[in-house]
């Protein structure tokens, strides 16, 4: 029989262990052990079997143990102590109030598709997940007033588990939000409170609004499985990535518009500040900004200005992170699809659809015009935009040059800042006991101040701290193989080696990502004979620990896998090497510390950053990587070791031979002999010199809490103070944008007429200075409107500037007609080719690049 409905009855607490409520209903648990430890100590058995999941646990628990534990003195003390710890941690000042400044925003808003927090909460696939997780918990940390906002998927991503051939098999398992750390967010009277959206084929599409605690950041959830929705609208918010174009547009109108609305409610139901910086986690949540247009045109109760002046007013607090170097990667609609949406009834009523239609079009060189490009949109809607690292940066200023087509790759308005990850949840807690051992005050929620600690410890205490890491990294992996080896059918009998299969001695190198083809799971596997010789050395073994999904549509990357499984299924290397299915944050917190090296062999430069290879670093493994992401910028030849890369061979099989035996000469000559050489205490002295200069020189950097502050500094606060000067009583934004149409329709007009230089013949020595004097007509614009600019660099072979420098010119005289001469002095300070030239630019304090209006003058060639 099936039921013909369900609910979950809440669990009652007595009231003495309300506190236990209190601490399973913040997510903050997840990155403090202590907390933990609380909860396991409730009943160990229970705590596994719900696989650490505090609201499961509670629900699960006998009411004869709650009792025992409710009378339990110092249970009851822990208790009131950590609850109190929670409090605090909620309630103090940290470094936002402390540190960024009064004129910094009230409150941001952070869009995401998806959010990896921990594996109870299920709502990630990889490496974006992660990285906005990771964002909430360390904005939590620094008291950063951020509110996140995505999508709660009834089904999550899928489980990844084998067949016997080694072919990924997907499961979708339902998850009850009662029975997840949710809270639903109620309306004063206690009725639900919802958004909703007009979709064309049908009513509103509705959607409850879940709200998780990350530490003091709430994030807000929408949740399509309503009663008043039709079963196709209950779908929408069904799985992560799955569903055609139609479906992921719906979602991601979800996202975008359902998100501002349900930011709204959250403001008007519990009086938190209205967001004044909006952030989107890649192009998903672009829709967002379409959404406030709508707020500030047309909105009964928003100041109706036009679409222009809105689009300023939105742009200047909106900030855009692109995540992706790979084409493929990026996401577009039909062209059409956004129409039918827009067109009629539309999500965003009054908004007009050429104008949505213009936000995302490829109307650039090269670019499709039968596609809406969420990237683009992006762009177009966001003053501020960047990368997630230097290299990333650089690749995304080339790839979207079009959007800008009059000005160098190096101008194009895409900055960059690198991502980093969430120490406490990825440092393993026996680093921070060992800290504790010694009585240093680490903050676990701060812990800068651990790395200048790291010289104190000695060598054999970090060696045998890395044994134990590397030990429970083999029993965890055993029980994942043989599990793996059951749910693929083979016998016990068949399976009883995977007890003994790995080597708590032996060095271990990690590979766990998702599996699109740029990531090159299988390059190892370019010379099996080698990689099984490197495997079974008589005395310099190694073994490797490998993961990571294919996307359920992705056949490619399934075939990968089997290879990789059919080569770790030989009876001859299986105690060597193994893929351990599912590759979840469960199987991530004890496999980067328990891995000496970790190996990552992207094809550059399509890795954006990636961010497990921090982890790795956080707990003292060393990196073996092609210098790709954020490993171009911080490898210093001592921290880890760098996979030549052979970037500019065309033919990818050449390619990936180069490189793949570049890789096994690095393990077999540098990588291996280093681990394996042993002073007379038995500890690898040169390598634990490795270890502890990758904590020192690595630890600052790649840590979250610097990621967010740089968003903070660089990205957050300057966008508030743009925005304000907009939107307080919207006269800057009016103007704003009566100076850009004024200046867009000037500008044919606009004529650098002659330029001249005297002061250095062609004997010119460093020192000597330049003067430049140049006239410029303006048409119907005023000196005020632009900028002149001497532009003077090295240059290349076709007279092309490089690492150039601009220098701003002055009026020297005016004439008649509206024409000026502008001067400047320019002093050689290097020596080799020399260039310059001169343009005019849009010049307003309310722009945030040079390149924004895409608009230049420049000497007739
Ligand atoms: C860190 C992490 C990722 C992302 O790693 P990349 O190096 O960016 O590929 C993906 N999945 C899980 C479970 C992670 O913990």
């Amino acid at each position: 029989m099936r039921a013909i409905r369900r609910f979950t009855v809440r669990p009652v607490l007595p009231d003495a262990l309300a506190p236990l409520s209190v601490l399973a209903g913040n997510l903050r648990w997840s990155w403090h052990p202590p907390t933990q430890d609380l909860f396991a100590d409730i009943d160990p058995g229970l705590w596994e079997d719900v696989h650490r999941d505090p609201v499961r646990l509670l629900a699960a628990v006998s009411s004869e143990r709650l009792g025992e534990v409710a009378r339990d003195d110092a249970f009851m003390e822990r208790l009131t102590r950590l609850h109190d710890d929670l409090q605090r941690y909620l309630g103090e000042d940290r470094w936002y109030a402390r540190r960024a400044g009064d004129d910094a925003p009230r409150s941001i808003a952070y869009f995401s598709p998806e959010y990896g927090i921990t594996s109870v909460l299920p709502q990630y696939s990889g490496g974006l997940g992660i990285l906005a997780g990771d964002h909430l918990k360390s904005a939590s940390d620094l008291g950063v007033p951020l509110v996140g906002v995505g999508l709660l998927y009834r089904h999550g991503y899928f489980k990844q588990a084998l067949d016997r051939d080694g072919w990924q098999q997907e499961s979708y398992p339902l998850l009850d939000p009662d029975e997840l750390p949710l809270a639903l967010l109620r309306e004063a009277d206690g009725s639900r409170a919802t958004v909703s959206i007009a979709l064309p084929d049908g009513p509103d599409l509705i959607a409850r609004i879940w709200v998780a605690h990350v530490g003091r950041v709430p994030l807000l959830l929408l949740d399509s499985d309503v009663e008043e929705n039709s079963s196709h609208y209950r779908d929408v918010t069904d799985r992560l990535y799955g569903g055609n174009s139609e479906h992921r547009l719906r979602q991601e109108l979800l996202l975008g518009v359902g998100g501002v609305r349900a930011l709204r409610a959250w403001s008007r139901i519990t009086g938190a500040p209205a967001p004044e910086v909006f952030h989107t986690n890649e192009g998903h949540a672009g829709f967002l900004g379409i959404e406030r247009i709508r707020e500030l045109t047309v909105a009964d109760d928003g100041p109706r200005l036009d679409f222009d002046t809105a689009l300023e007013v939105s742009r200047a607090g909106t900030v855009f992170t692109t995540h992706t170097p790979v084409p493929a990667g990026i996401d577009r609609f039909p062209r059409e699809l956004v129409e039918q949406y827009f067109g009629g009834v539309s999500p965003t009523p009054g908004v007009p659809v050429e104008r949505v239609l213009a936000l995302g079009a490829e109307d650039y060189e090269g670019g499709d015009a039968g596609v809406f490009n969420m990237a683009v949109m992006g762009f177009r809607l966001a003053q501020r935009a960047n990368g997630v690292s230097q290299l990333h940066g650089e690749v995304s200023r080339g790839m979207f040059n079009g959007l800008w087509p009059a000005f160098d790759e190096a101008e194009v308005p895409i900055g960059s800042i690198t991502n980093g990850v969430h120490g406490p949840t990825w440092i393993a807690r026996e680093i921070f006991e060992l800290a504790a051992r010694r009585d240093w005050d680490v903050d676990a929620d701060d812990t800068d101040a651990l790395w200048p600690l790291v010289d104190q410890v000695g060598d054999r205490e970090i060696w045998d701290l890395k044994r134990t890491l590397r030990s429970c990294l083999v029993d965890d992996a055993r029980d994942r193989i043989a599990r793996s080896a059951a749910e693929r059918g083979f016998t016990r009998a068949e399976t009883s080696w995977t007890q003994t299969a790995f080597d708590p001695d032996v060095l271990t190198i990690g590979f766990a990502r998702r599996v699109p083809t740029y990531k090159r799971l299988t390059l190892m596997l370019r010379d099996p004979e080698r990689l099984k010789r490197l495997l079974l050395h008589p005395e310099r073994p190694i073994q490797l620990l490998i993961a990571g999904k294919a996307h359920p549509a992705d056949e490619t990357g399934k075939r990968l896998i089997q290879e990789m499984v059919a080569f770790a299924d030989d009876p001859e290397v299986r105690h060597r090497i193994a893929f351990l299915p599912n590759y979840d944050i469960a199987m991530a917190q004890p496999l980067y510390p328990g891995c000496d090296v970790w190996l990552n062999n992207p094809l550059r430069p399509y890795e954006a950053c990636g961010t497990s290879g921090m982890k790795a670093a956080l707990n003292g493994g060393l990196n073996l990587s092609i210098l790709d992401g954020w490993w171009d910028e911080w490898y210093d030849g001592d921290n880890g070791w760098a996979i030549p890369s052979a970037d500019g061979i065309d033919d990818p099989e050449r390619r990936d031979d180069l490189e793949a035996t570049a890789l096994y000469d690095l393990i077999e000559n540098e990588v291996a002999p280093r681990f394996y050489e042993r002073n007379h205490e038995g500890v690898p002295p040169r390598w634990l010199a490795m270890v502890r200069h990758t904590l020192k020189s690595l630890g600052p950097k790649v840590l979250a809490t610097r990621q967010v502050r740089d968003y903070v500094r660089e990205l957050y606060i300057p966008a508030a103070h743009t925005a304000r000067g907009l939107d307080s009583d919207y006269k800057g934004a009016i103007e704003l944008a009566g100076w850009k149409s004024r200046v867009r329709a000037g500008w044919p007009a606009v004529r650098v007429e002659h330029v001249e230089s005297e002061g250095v013949s062609d004997q010119a020595e460093v020192g000597h200075a330049l003067v430049v004097r140049a006239w410029v007509a303006l048409g119907d614009l005023t000196t005020e409107d632009v900028a002149v600019q001497v532009v003077h660099g090295r240059t290349g072979w076709e007279d092309e500037l490089r690492d150039s420098t601009v220098l701003p010119m002055q009026v020297g005289e005016s004439y008649e007609g509206n024409r000026h001469r502008y001067d400047a002095e320019v002093t050689l300070d290097r020596a080799g080719s020399f260039g310059y030239t001169v343009r005019v630019v849009p010049r307003n304090e309310a722009l945030a690049s040079v390149a924004e209006l895409g608009l230049v003058a420049e000497p007739p060639a």
